[in-house]
């Protein structure tokens, strides 16, 4: 959250019917809370797929692993994208066959690399040529899939700095792989999370097209292009819609020397944050300088980790208790956490309801993504409890 960029608390971005206040209140559960409408990821999941036609999903956990998520998901006909051989247990506790699996993290600890295998995951992405030795001894003759980095600057959250190679030394790459007995199978890249661009997508496509074009004069034909993640979900910020997205990979795809049997995307995100809501509330409200100070029960460390991660802030959707009164007096506010850091700390210039104070609460919508994931225990203060409404039927969100 930035500051001063929130126009007023009823700022309400993608909010679903079930989980306004009013609705909450039916609930009536001791605050903080994470709640869930699984109608809704059902519905994104739906949305996703008919903006992307011909394109597979495989939600990429990590950021919302929520067995009850992960369950609708799979009833969907969704697959999964893991990082770790932590994340593939819980998916086979759930009955998803590794197989179906992708591993997307281009840096693995050689013995998960076995693991993964030993469970019957059969696809590795890297990006160097000392993970394609760790794949080829701990992994031999596994599907391998090369990590292009990509342009990411029009992301909220980059990545390509810490993982991807470019088309050269990708080229390089996949003939090493071959030699060293893998299935040289496909290409990937993470456009950065929070992708506000269509154009990303875009360079992306057209650099993973030339790639392809080179290997095959060497003969070998890609048979994977996974997209990545990076969708935006709505906040506040106009973000381009799925459809928008969609109709630029789908020209993207057209152009492409030839077209892959298998065409992934690894959305997070766009999945499933719009889908929750967020319940803290105020335990303080006090004056430093001349500096208006809410302390919630929820701040950096106890699921609201975004705004600390971005140098622009954070803008979440917000609602509170107080009757919705587009005529009552604001102010602006410092919303901070319960810890005794000040590093929790999550917004400025918030304008609030100038009489919210303690026993108010305050709702932050889209927080179903990259919350409760990173939530602590820190200080003694338990992260907000996770509920669910909605039985995952795709119609009946609202
Ligand atoms: C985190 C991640 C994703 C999901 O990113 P979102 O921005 O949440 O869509 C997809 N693929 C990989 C490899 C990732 O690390």
């Amino acid at each position: 959250m930035s500051t001063g960029t929130l126009a007023s608390s009823l700022a309400t971005g993608a909010w679903p019917q079930s989980l306004t206040p009013d609705a909450l209140r039916v609930i009536d559960l001791p605050t903080p809370y994470l709640v869930t409408d699984l109608d809704t990821v059902a519905a994104r999941y739906a949305a996703f797929g008919a903006a992307m036609p011909g394109v597979s999903t495989f939600y990429a956990m990590k950021c919302n692993p929520s067995p009850e998520i992960l369950r609708t998901l799979a009833a969907r006909g969704s697959s999964f994208e893991v990082a770790s051989i932590g994340e593939l247990r819980m998916l086979q506790a759930l009955g998803v066959d590794p197989a179906g699996v992708l591993y997307s993290n281009p840096v693995k600890a050689p013995g998960q690399i076995a693991a993964a295998a030993g469970m019957g995951l059969w696809r590795f992405a890297f990006d160097s040529p000392g993970e394609l030795a760790k794949i080829s001894e701990r992994a031999p003759g596994a599907a391998v899939y090369v990590r292009l980095a990509v342009d990411d600057s029009t992301s909220v959250f980059p990545l390509s700095r810490k993982f991807g190679t470019d088309v050269e030394d990708a080229y390089d790459l996949m003939l090493l792989a071959r030699r060293l007995g893998l299935r040289p199978y496909g290409v990937t890249f993470h456009v950065g999370s929070q992708c506000e661009s269509t154009g990303a997508w875009r360079t992306a496509i057209r650099a993973a097209g030339t790639l392809m074009e080179r290997l095959r004069a060497d003969g070998i034909e890609l048979e994977m292009l996974d997209l990545g993640g990076g969708f935006p979900a709505r906040y506040l910020a106009g973000e381009p819609s799925i459809e928008q997205i969609g109709e630029v990979i789908a020209g993207e795809l057209a152009g492409l020397p030839y077209r892959p049997g298998l065409i992934a995307a690894e959305p997070g995100r766009h999945l499933v944050a719009e889908s929750s809501v967020m319940a803290a509330t105020v335990i303080g409200r006090e004056m430093r300088g001349d500096e208006h100070w809410l302390y919630l029960e929820v701040g950096a460390y106890h699921g609201l980790m975004e705004p600390l991660q971005t140098p622009g802030g954070w803008d979440y959707p917000m609602r509170s208790s107080l009757p919705d009164d587009p005529e009552a007096p604001q102010l602006p506010f410092t919303l901070t956490g319960p810890s005794c850091d000040s590093s929790d700390t999550i917004a400025y210039g918030v304008k609030l309801p100038a009489t919210v104070t303690v026993g108010d609460v305050l709702y932050f919508g889209s927080a179903g993504a990259y919350t409760l994931a990173y939530a602590s225990s820190f200080n003694g203060f338990p992260p907000p409890t996770p509920i669910f409404v909605g039985t995952g039927d795709p119609r009946a969100a609202r």
